[in-house]
């Protein structure tokens, strides 16, 4: 099958870029591996989205998708197992078959960082989560810590004040970097413990969760931490090792790509977290979305 555009990813950059391409009169289909809205189903309430005073991420992600397949656009969930980007037309297979599009959009998002610590990867799944919003149910009236300092983290602690017993908020420095109003709303909640200048040592338990050993830096002094769960919130990083060779990356592993959203690939663009940038934020991601769309669909066609 043949397409002016492919997308990679169904995040809120991939799923703008979809709105703007079909609008500009270009066939496009996009491809998610897994469930779409990105990193965006991870966040409990959205309150920075303009013009949306409040949402929670699942409501916006869905939002989202149904805005596009109003418009007809295809949205598949199938893995790019393998590309073609420097052909014209590119090529990218998946396990169900080929795909040639003119342009290419890889707007795949991020990956979730991990502790790296003894017993982060047994117990996964059995104490250990990266989604306060997908698993925090399962810790309802329990003892949980979550590690992080950033939005994520802030915004997870509060998600989970309202259903664990306590929440212990361990952070390795001792100011946070998410934004001041978060971190205040957390500060007044009476069952959120803050470690500050701590760090996860070993999770512990054998079959699932049942503590933590944490390391004040500062002191160098060690202690168990009983809890049932723990929610890693450290960050994210790229996951474009399938593009080695065939678009540029920085240092870190992001798409090198500018504010015009294109790669180092004629006809290949990225757009939203996957690529170079500073502030990665829904806005963002969206805006990226847009400016890659309406660049592809210069190329790939006639913009209406
Ligand atoms: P982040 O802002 O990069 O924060 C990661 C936090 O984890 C930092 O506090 C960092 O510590 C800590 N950290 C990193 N590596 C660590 C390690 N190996 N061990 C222990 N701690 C570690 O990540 P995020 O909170 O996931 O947010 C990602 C992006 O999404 C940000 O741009 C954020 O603003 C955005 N976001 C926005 C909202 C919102 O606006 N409502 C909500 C969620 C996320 P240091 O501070 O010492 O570096």
């Amino acid at each position: 099958m043949s397409y002016d555009i492919l997308i990679l990813g169904g995040g809120p950059a991939g799923l703008t870029a979809a709105l703007y391409a079909k609008r500009a009169g270009v066939s496009v289909l996009v491809l998610e591996k897994t469930i779409y809205g990105g990193q965006v189903i991870n966040t409990p309430t959205v309150e920075n989205y303009p013009g949306i005073h409040t949402i929670t991420g699942v409501d916006l992600a869905m939002a989202l998708h149904e805005q596009v397949a109003k418009l007809g656009v295809e949205v598949r969930m199938e893995e790019p197992l393998s590309l073609q980007l420097d052909t014209d037309p590119k090529v990218v297979t998946t396990a169900r078959g080929s795909y040639e599009a003119k342009t290419v959009i890889i707007a795949n998002g991020v990956k979730r960082r991990q502790l790296g610590c003894p017993g982060e990867e047994r117990l996964a799944g059995r104490g250990v989560s990266y989604c306060a919003t997908c698993d925090g149910a399962f810790f309802q009236g329990m003892e949980t810590a979550i590690v992080g300092g950033g939005n994520t983290a802030l915004e997870d602690a509060l998600f989970l004040a309202n259903q664990c017993s306590t929440v212990h908020l361990i952070h390795r420095r001792d100011a946070f970097r998410g934004s001041a109003i978060l971190a205040e709303a957390v500060a007044k909640r009476e069952n959120i413990v803050l470690h500050y200048d701590t760090v996860v040592e070993e999770v512990l338990g054998e079959d699932k969760v049942t503590g933590l050993r944490l390391k004040q830096v500062k002191t160098g002094e060690t202690k168990e931490l009983p809890v049932a769960g723990v929610f890693v919130a450290i960050g994210l990083m790229p996951d474009n090792a399938f593009l080695a060779g065939q678009v540029e990356l920085d240092k870190a592993g992001y798409i090198q790509a500018g504010e015009d959203c294109r790669t180092s690939q004629p006809g290949v663009y990225a757009a939203g977290d996957t690529r170079t940038k500073t502030v990665r934020q829904i806005v963002t991601a969206a805006a990226d979305g847009a400016v890659a769309a309406l660049g592809a669909a210069g190329v790939a066609g006639t913009v209406k």
